[in-house]
């Protein structure tokens, strides 16, 4: 059984006096100690990483941080994990980096499940590009329609987006298979939204065989302002660089500027050094703690939330196939703003919205839905309040 008041214990949000019960970990989960220890560390230190020869210590520990994301997502070497702010300044350099080699006529393919970093990003370079955009539809059980996938496949396409695991209805896609059948039938890039999916999947990215992975250290309790992209190397390079500047470059003379080798070619400009350096200190934590047994604890509150909501007579949820830490749900005639408001009046803090995924909530027929999201460290208690107070708010509703 997972230790929850052990690993709770580890994060100092939960000794403050004012604290609401926070039900919105898919948005971004709270942090440990060791993240704010480290970050302070650094802070309290001087220099920079890679420029100096005093700067050594900082260097180990930025470069430690890259080793252990490579060994969290098992990816084929250090030099393909590239420091980005986030999910979405990493989808960015796919996107922008992949302009030379989309030309016009070519195809898009990214689906109704994909979040806005995404879905904006590709629909703006297609068009950039004079490429078409295929946008799959997804079926009843919220998963890609894999024949529309196959049907959408042909030679011009030179991409496809996947959403991994959503942060709307948190259902997860069968990516690995998904991407067995795109290398059956095209040779496109694929590129692996894992936002979600990095604090709910052991995610083996040889195995998955994906050419570009993303995701970001907020949702998986480290620092914001930092993400990750990852892939094979042979795609990464492929990337045109998004952002030039001061140690992304080889030699730069008058008549001529060479690009130095992975990962720094991407990695233009002083990185953000505090937040590599937390992030490694975040996983040398996180490594003492059993992954399944968190996710299984994280899963088990969200599924006894769900069965206790299907009792009220008004709630339509809309479930994920597999069970998931995220639950999105409305009721019928209450504006979910208004619901939003009384609970958080009563300290309960979950999300409301369309959870920058429009096309998402289209395909749900919701203007926005409410969505509950558990981590680890969240309790039966947090669960028992919840409904304490939406009880609360529905009489106040009616
Ligand atoms: N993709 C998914 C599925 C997400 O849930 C999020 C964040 O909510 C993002 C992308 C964007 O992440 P970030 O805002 O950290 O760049």
């Amino acid at each position: 059984m997972f230790d929850t008041t052990g690993f709770r214990s580890h994060f100092p949000y939960f000794q403050h006096p004012d604290r609401v019960i926070y039900l919105d970990n898919a948005a971004t989960t709270l942090k440990p100690q060791s993240l704010i220890d480290a970050t302070v560390k650094f802070y309290q230190s001087a220099g920079s990483v890679h420029r100096s020869q005093y700067d050594e210590e900082q260097t180990a520990l930025y470069e430690q941080a890259r080793s252990q994301v490579r060994q969290l997502i098992n990816a084929e070497s250090d030099k393909a994990i590239i420091w980005t702010s986030g999910t979405t300044q990493a989808i960015n350099t796919v996107a922008n980096g992949l302009i030379p080699y989309i030309q016009s006529d070519d195809e898009i393919i990214i689906s109704e499940a994909d979040h806005h970093a995404n879905f904006v990003t590709w629909s703006m370079i297609a068009q950039k590009c004079g490429a078409k955009l295929r946008i799959l539809p997804i079926q009843d059980n919220w998963l890609i329609d894999e024949n529309a996938l196959l049907e959408a496949l042909n030679k011009r396409t030179k991409v496809v987006v996947l959403n991994f695991v959503s942060n709307v209805t948190g259902t997860e896609q069968p990516v690995e298979h998904l991407i067995r059948l795109i290398r059956k039938h095209s040779s496109a890039l694929v590129s692996v939204d894992a936002a979600q999916a990095i604090s709910h999947v052991k995610i083996d990215l040889r195995k998955l065989d994906a050419d570009f992975l993303s995701f970001s250290a907020h949702k998986i309790y480290g620092p914001n302002g930092l993400g990750v992209l990852s892939g094979k190397l042979t795609a990464l390079e492929l990337l045109q660089p998004l952002i030039y500047g001061g140690k992304m470059v080889d030699r730069v003379s008058k008549q001529q500027i060479s690009f130095a080798e992975l990962p720094y070619r991407l990695e233009a400009g002083t990185p953000n050094i505090a937040g590599v350096i937390g992030f490694n200190a975040v996983l040398s934590w996180l490594n003492q703690w059993d992954f399944e047994q968190a996710e299984h604890h994280a899963v088990q509150l969200a599924e006894q939330t769900k069965v206790r909501l299907k009792n009220y007579e008004f709630c339509q949820l809309f479930n994920s196939p597999k069970p998931s830490s995220v639950i999105s749900f409305v009721f019928k005639n209450i504006a979910g703003s208004d619901l939003a408001t009384l609970l958080a009046e009563q300290n309960i803090a979950l999300r409301t919205g369309v959870h920058c995924a429009q096309p998402y909530l289209s395909r749900l027929g919701q203007h926005s839905t409410l969505r509950l999201s558990f981590a680890p460290y969240n309790t039966q208690q947090e669960v028992d309040a919840f409904f304490t107070a939406l009880d609360k708010s529905l009489a106040l509703l009616e």
